[in-house]
């Protein structure tokens, strides 16, 4: 019998390009247009290598004391990890493993669940979103073995209330409900404060959007004392020493500097708004994104020749051929100057085609 039929096979996640060279314009996965804290760079700077020869604080400190300080929750409901994608690999490992019955989420939503799902061999049921692109609650009111949606969604950057969250918690007492939180500091209201009095309740974060660090890797979450407890078992049972030390410290300048984070987060936001406009006005729909990018589609125009059109101009966005997305294109927010050359490349495009 040959090696291979007992290998475990994925098809892996596919991560949007990473152009390299001169006058790109990345529009295409959702970073931070400006830099990270000034204090980030100090402490990567300054940092003594001579440190290195110890293993890292197997316990995410300082980070996790800093993030619990600044979010007014008790260390014991902080749980740090690599990236949010390795904390959400963690959750699903941990948290998803009912005997019969599936784990929900969207049919549109971030691309990584379903391929978490395959890797651990979580049985899973995506339920379509409505024709707007918005979560129907009543999906996930029946029996499951757990939920998770993200909110803002991706890349459909929809919003969707705190309270829808508190009903579909109310009606799952016996699963894990994971509110994947990765872009909620461009204006959502967060699930953090419902993790007080649901104990099944899991809430995610990253710094690699608004906190401008997508290098580094640093996500977290927020939940009971009970549930970070087993994520931190489960994480101690597969590599005590993920998050490094250079990182850990880098990480609390991020945290530290309020002031900064704010800055960034609204100038984000203010170019999005800005950005609707630009695009409606070139003829474009869009969801009402509360997120740093923009899912939008024109009516006469194929996304996927627009796709290729902006990519042979550096600039990049990101486009899926897939059921019901495939003529949108997903753009994250730029700096004003990069989202001034995207509208001139596109108004030019409509202009040369007769528009
Ligand atoms: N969740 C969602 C919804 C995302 O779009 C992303 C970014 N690809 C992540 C999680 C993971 O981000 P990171 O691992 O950089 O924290």
């Amino acid at each position: 019998m040959s090696w291979e039929a007992n290998v475990r096979k994925v098809t892996p996640y596919t991560a949007g390009e990473q152009p390299k060279g001169q006058g790109v314009i990345k529009l295409n996965t959702n970073e931070s247009p400006y830099p990270p804290a000034p204090g980030v760079k100090r402490v990567l700077h300054e940092y003594d290598a001579d440190l290195l020869r110890r293993y890292p604080d197997a316990g995410t400190e300082p980070l996790r004391s800093e993030l619990a300080a600044y979010y007014d929750v008790e260390k014991e409901r902080v749980f740090v990890g690599v990236g949010s994608d390795d904390v959400l690999a963690m959750a699903f490992l941990t948290f998803f493993n009912h005997p019969s019955l599936p784990i929900l989420f969207p049919d549109i939503t971030y691309s990584f669940y379903d391929v978490w799902a395959e890797l651990f061999r979580i049985p899973y049921q995506v339920q379509a979103l409505d024709d707007h692109f918005r979560i129907k609650e009543e999906d996930y009111l029946k029996p499951n073995g757990g939920v998770i949606i993200p909110n803002p969604n991706a890349p459909t950057g929809e919003l969707a209330p705190a309270a829808m969250f508190e009903r579909i918690l109310r009606a799952n007492p016996d699963a894990v409900v994971i509110v994947d939180e990765a872009y909620i500091d461009f204006g959502g209201e967060s699930c953090l404060r419902l993790t007080d009095r649901y104990e099944n309740l899991l809430v995610v974060r990253t710094f690699s959007k608004s906190r401008a660090l997508a290098g580094l890797r640093i996500g977290y979450a927020f939940g009971s004392p009970k549930l970070i407890s087993c994520l931190q078992d489960a994480k101690y049972s597969f590599n005590s020493y993920t998050m490094n030390s250079v990182t850990l410290s880098a990480g609390v300048e991020a945290v530290r500097d309020d002031a900064y984070f704010r800055e960034i987060t609204d100038k984000v936001v203010a170019t999005r708004e800005r950005s609707k406009k630009e695009l409606a006005a070139l003829g474009f729909s869009f969801t009402d994104s509360k997120s740093n990018f923009i899912f939008s589609s024109h009516e006469k125009y194929s996304a996927k020749e627009l796709f290729e059109a902006l990519r042979e101009h550096n600039i990049y966005v990101r486009h899926w051929d897939k059921p019901r997305i495939d003529n949108y294109l997903r753009i994250s927010i730029g700096t004003d100057e990069e989202m001034d050359a995207l509208f001139a490349f596109l108004r030019e495009y409509i202009t040369a085609r007769g528009n």
